[in-house]
C-alpha cells in the first residue's frame, strides 16, 4: 500500500513566483531601499560607476537568470538555448558595430577576467609582460604584484613622467627593447590624458610582442566618437561595461583576427569561466544597443566637457591636476599642494562624503603616502552627465569640492562648516536632478 502523499502546493512557498522583494524579504528591500536613496541624494564622482537604464536594470532582473548554457552560439554544451543565443548574438552583433571591428566575446565576467582571458590566449605562465604600474595608473590586472598577473607572469612595469604625469614613450620603448616582453599593455585606471595608441604599435612591433589597450575607462567616449579608438592599432582591445558604457558589471574582449579571436573565446571558456551569466550578456546587448543611439554620441562629448569644466575651476581655484587636464571623463587631483601642509586622499575623500559628494582617494605618480592614504583623488563627470548635469552643474560640483577641501586644510581637525553647507547645495542639485522614479 502507498504511503498517503502531503498534496504538495503549487509553489514552493506562498507567494514565490509571484511576491516581489519587499513583500518577500523586507530585510533586503530594505537596504536596496537605502542604496537608492544614497544614490539618489548624493553626487557620484567615482571614475568606475555609472547609473544604468530602467531597461538594463530590468533585463537584469530578467528570466535569464534562470538559464544555465556553456560555449557559444550555435555550439552551446545544454539544451534549450535557442533565446541565450539569440541573445548573445544581439550582444555580439552591437559590439562589433558599435567599435567597428570584426570580433567580440561578450562573456567576462568583469574587466579583470577579460583581460586574464587574453593573458590566457597569448601567454605562457612567467612570460613577460610590460604595463603601467599601478602608482602610476595602471590597474591591479595589468600585473600588480599581489594579483594574479603579478605571482604568475614576469611583470615590467613603466611609469610616467614626474614633471607632467604623461606616459614617457621613450621609456616605454627602452624598457621594451631591454626586456623584449610577450604581451604591452597600454591604458590605465588613473591615467587622465590621451594613449598614443600608434606609438605603443610601433614599440610592440619593435619587439615582437602584442598589444592589448585596456579601455575599460574611455570605451563610451570611443562608442560616442569623442576619443580615438585603440581598434585600429591593438591586437585586442578589452574593456568593462559598467563605466562610460553605462550597462551591467562585466567585460568584453574585441579583436580584429580571426585566428585570435577564436583563441580568446577559448580562453574564456573553457580555459577560465563555466557557465555564462547570461541574465548580464542580455544586459550588455542592451546597454550596447543605448550606446548605438544618436543620443549616446551628446552623452560621451557631455561627459568630456563636464570633465574639463569641472578640471577648470579646480585648477582656478589653485588645485593641482595630474597630467595638468583631462582628454576623458576622468581627473586625478594631486593633494600635495593643497594648503599649507597639504592633504591625504583618505581624509580628503572622507570630508567630501561627509558633504555629499562620493569619491575615491587615489595614488597620484611618485605618491610617498601608502595606499590606504594616498595623495590624491580621482574624480569622474560620468554619473553626474548621466543625471543630466552640465558645465554649470559641474562648475558648481567643482567650487563645492575646493571650498571643503579649502576648510579642510584651514582646519584639519573640523571641517563640519564647509561640509554642511556644501551638503545643501547638493541636496538642491540632486533634487533638481532625479534619477530613478521610486
Ligand atoms: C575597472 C577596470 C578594470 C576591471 O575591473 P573589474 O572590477 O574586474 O570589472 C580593468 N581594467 C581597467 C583599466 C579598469 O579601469
Amino acid at each position: 500500500m502507498c504511503a498517503q502523499r502531503k498534496p504538495v502546493g503549487p509553489e514552493p512557498h506562498p507567494g514565490y513566483f509571484s511576491d516581489d522583494l519587499a513583500a518577500a524579504d523586507p530585510e533586503v528591500a530594505a537596504v536596496v531601499a537605502d542604496e537608492l536613496v544614497r544614490q539618489q541624494d548624493g553626487i557620484e564622482l567615482i571614475a568606475s560607476e555609472n547609473l544604468v537604464s530602467r531597461a538594463v536594470l530590468e533585463v537584469q532582473g530578467s528570466v535569464f537568470t534562470n538559464k544555465t548554457v556553456e560555449g557559444y552560439p550555435g555550439g552551446r554544451y545544454y539544451g534549450g538555448a535557442a533565446p541565450a543565443d539569440a541573445v548573445e548574438r544581439l550582444a555580439i552583433e552591437r559590439a562589433t558595430r558599435l567599435f567597428g571591428c570584426r570580433f567580440a566575446n561578450v562573456q567576462p565576467h568583469s574587466g579583470s577576467q577579460a583581460n586574464q582571458a587574453v593573458y590566457l590566449a597569448l601567454l605562457e605562465p612567467g612570460q613577460r609582460i610590460l604595463s603601467m604600474a599601478l602608482p602610476a595608473g595602471g590597474h591591479l590586472s595589468h600585473g600588480a604584484t599581489v594579483n594574479l598577473t603579478g605571482k604568475w607572469f614576469d611583470v615590467v612595469p613603466y611609469g610616467v613622467r614626474r614633471q607632467d604625469g604623461m606616459i614617457d614613450y621613450d621609456e616605454v620603448a627602452g624598457l621594451a627593447q631591454e626586456t623584449r616582453p610577450k604581451l604591452i599593455i597600454a591604458g590605465g585606471s588613473a591615467y587622465p590624458r590621451l594613449i598614443d595608441f600608434a606609438r605603443f604599435r610601433e614599440i610592440a612591433d619593435s619587439v615582437g610582442a602584442w598589444l592589448l589597450v585596456d579601455m575599460a575607462h574611455f570605451a563610451g567616449l570611443v562608442a560616442g566618437g569623442v576619443h580615438p579608438s585603440p581598434l585600429p592599432h591593438a591586437d585586442v582591445v578589452t574593456t568593462t561595461t559598467y563605466k562610460s558604457l553605462r550597462g551591467p558589471r562585466g567585460g568584453v574582449i574585441l579583436c580584429n583576427d580571426a585566428a585570435l579571436a577564436k583563441r580568446f573565446d577559448q580562453a574564456v571558456f573553457p580555459g577560465l569561466q563555466g557557465s555564462v551569466l547570461l541574465h548580464t550578456v542580455a544586459a550588455k546587448a542592451v546597454c550596447l544597443g543605448e550606446a548605438l543611439r544618436p543620443e549616446f554620441q551628446g552623452y560621451a562629448r557631455r561627459s568630456l566637457e563636464n570633465a574639463r569644466a569641472l578640471a577648470a575651476v579646480l585648477a582656478a581655484r589653485g588645485h593641482t591636476l595630474v597630467g595638468g587636464g583631462t582628454d576623458t571623463s576622468l581627473l586625478l587631483l594631486d593633494l600635495q599642494s593643497t594648503g599649507p601642509r597639504g592633504l591625504t586622499g583618505d581624509v580628503a575623500s572622507e570630508s567630501l562624503e561627509n558633504a555629499g559628494l562620493t569619491c575615491n582617494k587615489n595614488a597620484v605618480p611618485f605618491d610617498p603616502q601608502p595606499p590606504r592614504v594616498t595623495s590624491g583623488l580621482r574624480l569622474s563627470s560620468a554619473v553626474g552627465t548621466t543625471r543630466g548635469f552640465g558645465t554649470m552643474e559641474f562648475e558648481i560640483v567643482g567650487g563645492l569640492i575646493a571650498d571643503v577641501l579649502s576648510g579642510l586644510a584651514a582646519e584639519p581637525g573640523d571641517n563640519r562648516t564647509a561640509e554642511a553647507a556644501a551638503k545643501r547645495v547638493v541636496a538642491d542639485l540632486c533634487q533638481r536632478f532625479p534619477i530613478y522614479p521610486a
